[in-house]
């Protein structure tokens, strides 16, 4: 029997979890990774490699930014997914039945470094056996765990045990009828169950440990610098009875900052950066001063949105250090209280938070008491 050619390979790929463990601010599947969605990956070698269609199964209402990870492979639609793993592939199977492909890949998104040569191997497989999938072997020993896994149990022989992996290979209608007849847990821990226990004889064939899954937020550091550091600097003229604001705290002076918002130069520097961390350019960018809705605008929002900004982009603060340049007022009597509410806007430990002081020595515009300068350094995360 020939091998079926490849333009009868279909593929349901699984991407409807929510991957919150791997920490990133989307769901991981759509997680930028190597320069493009971890989704886009494998869709793209199993399009590559001729398999068409390839069916991905989405979660609720994310076929906005499904369609934007995808965009432009041919051959590709979606489906909502179910409750459990089992029944998003199960709707993916349903939905290739007007297409009747010979044989089915179901691939696991999180899966990004898919290679052909793995591909072939099952297809090969699949030439005398139903179903077939990718094993690698165990290197580490192994032993049972017991008592909730606080003792030692039997040890287990690594040479009986394979890790198994993803994409899986069935012949279309075999695997969707086990599907369909599936009756064990809800929460099958992948297809190769289902099709044993519908009767059909699985195959082994080797894996590839570039198949690894993307699990936590320590395999997107690849990806990701795991700490990036972000420096700003801001200057606002001192004008007589206007109020001061510093760090979010309102201070009794004869005089006040004037310019754009409330003019907190200290917050000023601290979004500058945060933004400068993430590389979001810089605070004039996101409330140009031009724009009459930030006159007087109290500052607080503007450092907010800079921690919401670092969220989506993977990051959390490490610390900020600020440190206000000034003659007067005096910043030591309220450091904590401008350390707690930065915290506070931040949703962070005001131990991560650093106010520091100094003067000019009467030298330049804030020797002069013509303006107050701040400088801050961020330091970002990965969350
Ligand atoms: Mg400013």
């Amino acid at each position: 029997m020939d091998a079926p050619s490849p333009a009868r390979i279909a593929a349901v790929v699984v991407a409807a979890g929510q991957g919150l463990r791997a920490g990133q601010p989307v769901p991981k599947q759509f997680a930028p990774w190597r320069g493009k969605p971890v989704l886009l990956h494998s869709v793209e070698a199993l399009a590559a490699h001729g398999v068409a269609p390839i069916v991905i199964a989405i979660p609720e209402g994310a076929d906005a930014i499904a369609g934007a990870a995808v965009a432009g492979i041919d051959g590709v639609r979606f489906v909502t997914g179910g409750a459990t793993r089992q029944q998003s592939v199960r709707l993916g199977l349903e939905a290739l039945a007007g297409d009747a492909p010979a044989l089915v890949l179901v691939h696991d998104a999180a899966r990004p470094r898919l290679g052909g040569a793995v591909i072939d191997r099952l297809v090969a497989a699949l030439v005398t056996r139903p179903a077939a999938i990718p094993v690698l072997p165990v290197v580490d020993s192994l032993c049972h765990a017991e008592e909730h896994g606080a003792t030692m149990g039997a040890p287990a022989r690594r040479e009986d045990l394979r890790r198994v992996q993803t994409p899986q290979a069935f012949r279309y209608a075999a695997i969707l009828a086990a599907h369909r007849d599936w009756q064990g847990a809800p929460d099958a821990g992948d297809d190769a169950q289902v099709a044993q226990a519908a009767g059909l004889d699985v195959a082994l064939v080797e894996g590839d440990e570039a198949l690894h899954k993307l699990t936590f937020a320590s395999d997107f550091s690849g990806a990701l610098p795991p700490v990036r550091v972000g420096s700003g600097y801001d200057v606002h003229r001192l004008e007589e009875g206007g109020e001061l604001w510093l760090c979010g705290v309102r201070i009794a002076h004869t005089h006040g900052l004037a310019g754009h918002s409330d003019a907190d130069v200290a917050i000023h520097a601290a979004v500058d950066a945060m933004l400068g961390a993430i590389s979001a350019g810089d605070i004039g960018q996101h409330f140009p001063p031009s724009d009459p809705q930030w006159r007087g605008a109290s500052s607080d929002r503007f450092l907010a949105h800079a921690g919401r900004l670092a969220a989506e982009a993977g990051y959390m603060l490490g610390q900020l250090d600020v440190t206000i340049i000034c003659e007067a007022p005096k910043i030591g009597p309220h450091r904590e209280a401008m350390r707690a509410r930065l915290a506070e806007i931040l949703g962070c430990d005001a131990g991560r938070i650093s106010v520091k002081a100094t003067t000019t020595e009467g030298l330049g515009f804030a020797g002069r008491r013509e303006g107050i300068a701040a400088q801050a350094v961020a330091t970002m995360v990965l969350a």
